[in-house]
């Protein structure tokens, strides 16, 4: 089936702006952009739109953390997904789902037994007892259960191995506490390297960050203690950063402090936004290769509450410009996904992850919230009522 969009402004997010656009696209892929001739079976009007590659999410927790039985945490994955499309989502990174709910549904999406954004999924993370998401990860205590567990999951074919070196907001105890020792971590970076497989931690100490980045972790997440230090080692190595901007704003705005435990997570959410707001300005002013992610799954961190549009506005606010957000978004998600060759950008060949929005982004980058419509490979799969 063939669509056209006309009198659009098209963003490729590769070099090109063009105003008053037109773009032919189906199943097969991105046929023409510019000017079109022909006819279509859907036509939209791009009047007052912006057409942009399908957002990507590389930090998503698509069960929203759930710990359920396994047709529960499987369920809440589907319907996590396919909540994804309002916020223009047409590929996430699903870092953190029990019985690797995520491998499961990537690979019905992928074979073609039902439509939903593409997933590069890294099943269950690897934690320790009582550490950060023991709920709905692998908990290994040492080395032999980590070299176990990693392979376990490369075996099992998930796109990326998670890792939880250090705690977290959500839990009790300092965020900042180290969990994993440095021969796990080390053990984990073998495996991947072993099986191709890229890294990601989830890192809220200085010291475990630097010696994830130095081990050669492939992408940082959170990284709430960066500085000018470790953003100039990041770009030595090639290292990426996925910082989560919007999760401990949004937590610490929308959470009631009305019990003790509340009152804490409101604390710790508050001191953590500071610090992520200070990091990712460093980010950006040493050129550290950055993409989007919201860590949606946590508490008010969903479509319903914008977190993708949020998370693009926090870094307009931390000094990025409009068109480097929207590639952060987009062709920057891709590589760092390793799919840029089929996706991330608008251009002729590629498939066809659409997302149209109302508004000039380039004017005001919260227009990203206005979705429209979300195409996955050429299929609408979201329409803005
Ligand atoms: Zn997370």
């Amino acid at each position: 089936m063939k669509t056209l969009i006309r009198n659009a402004r098209i963003i490729d997010c590769k070099d090109r702006v063009i105003e008053n656009g037109d773009m032919l696209f189906s199943e097969e892929g991105i046929l023409e952009i510019g000017r079109v001739d022909q006819d279509a079976d859907r036509v939209i009007d791009g009047t007052d739109r912006t057409v942009l590659p399908g957002f990507i999410d590389c930090h998503v927790h698509p069960a929203c953390l759930c710990a359920e039985d396994e047709m529960t945490v499987s369920y809440l994955t589907y319907k996590g997904a396919m909540d994804m499309l309002r916020s223009g989502i047409t590929t996430f990174r699903s870092v953190g789902t029990k019985y690797n709910a995520d491998v499961r549904l990537r690979n019905l999406i992928e074979s073609g037994q039902i439509d939903g954004p593409r997933i590069k999924a890294a099943g269950a993370p690897i934690c320790i007892t009582c550490g950060h998401c023991e709920e709905i990860g692998l908990p290994c205590d040492t080395v032999g259960e980590t070299l176990k567990a990693a392979r376990t999951l490369c075996k099992e074919r998930v796109d990326w191995l998670k890792m939880m070196p250090t705690a977290g907001v959500l839990g009790v105890g300092p965020a900042t506490e180290i969990q994993l020792s440095r021969e796990q971590i080390e053990a984990v970076i073998a495996v991947g390297h072993a099986f191709n497989t890229p890294t990601c931690a989830h890192l809220m100490n200085y010291e475990a960050l630097e010696f994830c980045v130095e081990a050669g972790l492939t992408c940082v997440e959170h990284g709430y203690d960066m500085d000018e230090r470790i953003a100039r080692r990041m770009v030595e190595l090639g290292t990426w950063y996925v910082p989560t901007v919007a999760v401990t704003l949004q937590e610490s705005t929308y959470i009631k402090p009305d019990t003790k435990h509340n009152k804490e997570l409101v604390e710790k959410a508050a001191a953590a936004q500071q610090r992520v707001r200070n990091a990712v300005k460093i980010a950006i002013r040493e050129g550290v290769k950055m993409a989007v992610g919201t860590d949606t799954g946590c508490p008010f961190t969903d479509p319903e509450h914008y977190a993708y549009g949020t998370e693009l506005y926090l870094y307009s606010i931390s000094g990025m410009a409009p068109l480097d957000i929207l590639k952060a978004a987009t062709i920057r998600g891709a590589e760092l996904l390793g799919i840029d060759g089929e996706t991330g950008s608008l251009e002729c060949g590629k498939c066809a992850d659409i997302t149209v929005i109302s508004g000039d982004p380039l004017e005001d980058i919260e227009n990203c919230k206005r979705v429209d419509y979300t195409f996955c490979r050429g299929k609408l799969l979201y329409h803005r009522a």
